[in-house]
């Protein structure tokens, strides 16, 4: 059984990766897709669990390679997904978020039409900056060049299948969820699930 491809993207601070990890934990069937990154760790971070960590030079191989379903530059650092594990989990029958940026989502419209895109938005310019300066990892500079870069990469919102706002974080989390319940039932995912039983049904 092959599971379904969702691409999730939201500017920086609109609450994205806490939605998608508190999605995972509530729903195995769902996984996320560990994207390889030029960027520095950031405190807490895990090589291996939030990003896979490269240097420039192995980055660049792998494009080269072919490794990568897509990739793109971001804030002026690399970031990539990779080919072959979105593949094997897609096999494994798991619905595979990739979050991604606006860019990243074009290149993977293009391969797999197929894919649902989820765009979170936050409720306000001023509640993003708000969540930015709590976050507390980042100085004032790169805020201010995120905030800039949130209004860019919003823009991009009328790209996307759906779109959730991230006013509650509780009422965001059931949204994004009714999603991949609803992408499950959609007649092409469940006339492969059940073939034999809707074979059944119509006496063949
Ligand atoms: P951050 O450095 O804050 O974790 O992520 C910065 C931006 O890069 C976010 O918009 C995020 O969605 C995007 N991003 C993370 N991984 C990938 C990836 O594999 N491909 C693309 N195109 N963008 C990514």
């Amino acid at each position: 059984m092959s599971g379904s491809l969702y691409i999730v993207s939201a500017p920086s601070g609109a609450g994205k990766t806490s939605l998608v990890s508190k999605l995972i934990e509530q729903d195995t069937h769902i996984m996320v897709s560990v994207s390889s990154t030029t960027r520095p760790k950031r405190d807490g971070e895990e090589d291996g669990v939030n990003y896979h960590f490269l240097e420039t030079e192995t980055f660049l191989e792998k494009i080269e390679h072919g490794d990568f379903l897509e990739h793109a530059e971001v804030f002026g650092n690399f970031y990539g997904t990779s080919k072959s594990s979105v593949e094997a989990q897609l096999n494994a029958g798991k619905d595979v978020i990739l979050e991604i940026d606006w860019q990243g989502a074009q290149q993977v419209r293009k391969l797999m039409p197929e894919a649902t895109s989820i765009f979170i938005l936050p409720p306000s310019l001023e509640e993003l900056q708000r969540r930015l300066n709590n976050r507390g990892t980042d100085s004032a500079e790169v805020i201010e060049k995120r905030m800039n870069e949130a209004v860019s990469e919003m823009s991009h919102y009328d790209e996307y299948d759906y779109i959730v706002i991230n006013y509650n974080f509780e009422k965001a989390l059931e949204e994004l969820h009714s999603i991949f319940k609803a992408g499950r039932l959609r007649r092409e995912v469940q006339s492969k699930a059940h073939k034999n039983m809707i074979a059944g049904l119509l006496g063949e």
